[in-house]
Formats: C-alpha cells, sequence, structure tokens
C-alpha cells in the first residue's frame, strides 16, 4: 500500500508539472482527488481494509499527500491565471477593431464639386469679406440706400448708421457682393466663382439664416447671353447629371439687366410634370447680364466690356440633387450621423 501511494505521489507531480491551462487542471483534479473514482480517493477509502498494525502510517501517508495535491493544484490554478491576464501573446489571426470612417460634410462635398466643375472652364475660387461694406453688398450694385429692392434682402446689420464712406457693415446677405471688389482688382478678363456663406433674417424648412451661395461671374469683350446659357447648362448636365437641362425665364434683379430666372429640368419625371417640380422644371436661382452701373461701380468700362453673373445657394442645390431624401434645409446643420451617414 505505502508502494502505491509513493506511485501516485510520483506520477501527480510529473503530471501536473506539464499543465498550463485551466480545463486540464480540473481534469487532473478529478483523476486524483475526485469524490467517486479519484485514485487517492479509492486510496483512502480502502484504508478500512489496511491491517491494524499499517493504518496509522498509511493514513497518515495518504491524507499528507491528499493536502499536498490541494495545494498543488492552487498553486499552479493561481499561477495559469496570473499567465493569462500579463500575457502578451496575440492572436493575429482575430479580426481587429474597426474604427468608424468619417467623410467630408455634404455641403463641403458639394462646395468642392461645384468649385471643379466651373474650375474645368476656367472660372477661378474666389472668397470675399462675411462682414461687407454696405456699399458691396447693395450700393454697387444699383441699390441705392433706401432702395425697395433691398427689403428682398432679410440683412443683418453689424452698424445700425454708416460708419465711413462705404456706408454701414452688414453680413454678406449675398456672394454678389463680391462682384464689384473682384472688378477693382482691374485683371480683366473676369472669370471668378464666389463661393461663400451668406446670412439673412429668414428660417423654414427651406431657407436657414446662414448657408452658402455660389456666384459666377464673367467679364470680357463681346459676352452675350448665348455665353450664359451654355454655361448654366454645362453645368446642370455635370451636376445633376447629363440628361438634364437648363433654361431661363425673364425676371428683374437692380444688378443685372436683362436678369433671369434659372430653372433646372425635373429629374424625378424627366420634365413631363410631377408632385415635385412646376410642369417639369425647378427653380435653381437668378442669372443676368451684369448691368451697366455695377460695372462702372467697379471701374469697368461698359462699352468695352460686358459680362453675366448667376448665383444661387450650394444647399439649395444639393438638395434638389440629392431628391426626396433631405426634405428640410435644417437637417444640413443638425450633425446628426444617421442622416449624415447615408451619403
Ligand atoms: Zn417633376
Amino acid at each position: 500500500m505505502k508502494q502505491k501511494i509513493q506511485q501516485i505521489k510520483e506520477q501527480f507531480n510529473e503530471e501536473i508539472s506539464k499543465i498550463s491551462d485551466l480545463v486540464k487542471l480540473a481534469e487532473l483534479e478529478i483523476r486524483y482527488l475526485g469524490r467517486k473514482a479519484g485514485e487517492l480517493t479509492q486510496i483512502l477509502r480502502g484504508l478500512k481494509t489496511v491491517p491494524a498494525d499499517q493504518k496509522k502510517e498509511i493514513g497518515q501517508l495518504a491524507n499528507q499527500l491528499k493536502q499536498e495535491m490541494v495545494e498543488k493544484i492552487e498553486t499552479a490554478k493561481k499561477v495559469i491565471k496570473g499567465q493569462a491576464i500579463s500575457s502578451d501573446w496575440l492572436d493575429v489571426t482575430l479580426p481587429g477593431v474597426q474604427w468608424p470612417q468619417g467623410h467630408l460634410h455634404l455641403v463641403t462635398q458639394a462646395i468642392s464639386e461645384i468649385t471643379e466643375i466651373f474650375e474645368h472652364v476656367g472660372f477661378v475660387r474666389r472668397r470675399y469679406p462675411e462682414v461687407e461694406w454696405d456699399f458691396y453688398a447693395f450700393e454697387s450694385l444699383n441699390m441705392p440706400p433706401d432702395h425697395p429692392a433691398r427689403d428682398e434682402w432679410e440683412t443683418f446689420f453689424i452698424d445700425p448708421k454708416p460708419v465711413g464712406p462705404k456706408g454701414q457693415r452688414v453680413l454678406t446677405p449675398h456672394t454678389s457682393s463680391g462682384q464689384v471688389r473682384e472688378m477693382e482688382r482691374k485683371h480683366l478678363p473676369i472669370r471668378m466663382i464666389n463661393i461663400s456663406k451668406c446670412y439673412r433674417r429668414q428660417i423654414d424648412v427651406s431657407h436657414a439664416p446662414m448657408f452658402h451661395q455660389f456666384e459666377g461671374l464673367l467679364i470680357d469683350k463681346d459676352v452675350t447671353i448665348a455665353h450664359l446659357k451654355g454655361t448654366l447648362d454645362y453645368f446642370a448636365k455635370q451636376f445633376f447629371g447629363p440628361d438634364r437641362k437648363a433654361r431661363i425665364r425673364p425676371f428683374h434683379f437692380q444688378f443685372t439687366e436683362p436678369s433671369f430666372e434659372v430653372d433646372v429640368s425635373c429629374g424625378l419625371c424627366g420634365g413631363k410634370g410631377c408632385k415635385m417640380c412646376k410642369a417639369g422644371w425647378l427653380e435653381l436661382g437668378g442669372a443676368g447680364m451684369v448691368h451697366p452701373n455695377v460695372l462702372k461701380a467697379g471701374g469697368i468700362d461698359p462699352k468695352k466690356y460686358s459680362g453675366f453673373a448667376f448665383g444661387w445657394g450650394v444647399e439649395r442645390t444639393y438638395m434638389m440633387k440629392a431628391g426626396l431624401s433631405i426634405p428640410d434645409i435644417r437637417m444640413l446643420y443638425q450633425s446628426d450621423l444617421r442622416f449624415l451617414n447615408q451619403f
């Protein structure tokens, strides 16, 4: 019996020294100390049959071994758990953590796209101050003080009264304020695309108090309405798609003569007429031939030079392209990723 206990002890010591995971350790515990069929458990149970003179010695040996085993198993458990925590082992086959990938905001995307389309036909991107003199925002554009046309622009004023020869300061109500500034640079001919923030006292589903406009200005010798029409049609096809068309309708603006409203053919019904359009057309914005008084305000001789201008909202134009998916302009400013991630 003594020999058997010694044998179990050696066998156990050898096996536990090779174990490096908790599952195998639990199996080992069951094999030696399991209540039903553990090897040492059976020895302890068999003590009844041992002759009385050997009982004490063998009982002591067996119980001592049991205690040793329990202690060794506990120690091994701690070692294995500790290794698991401090281990710098890396499973390279596991999929990595995927960080969300962002993209430029829709308005930024639209500005880049519009800029690129006009750059292809020789226009140069310009930016002019967002806090502007009345002179550039209104007066040089053929709208003298108290002219009723100014009422159409619900303007934010910085100064309550004129503070210098160029009047009072305003937040740019439209990108047209860049027209005379560009002319004053005296670099003719002009092919400018001015994209900037504009501010007006308005807010509803299609108007925000701050929005972006883009404004094209071309001044050269012998420029006609045909050039304007061609440019607008080019833009409609590039931005909205090759099957779209642009048309102009007579309108009135102070700073252009003649003036037009620009429409683009409806992409939903293909120009047949539907709920989203007016008889197949969607309104884009204003355009016209630069008024002689505006050329004069910019120091350009209207007898030698002529030109055209057009301008409308970036957000509005983008919403027309996106169609039904952007029903409210304010969604473009809410930074809601559930909405923005769709584009
Ligand atoms: Zn339609």
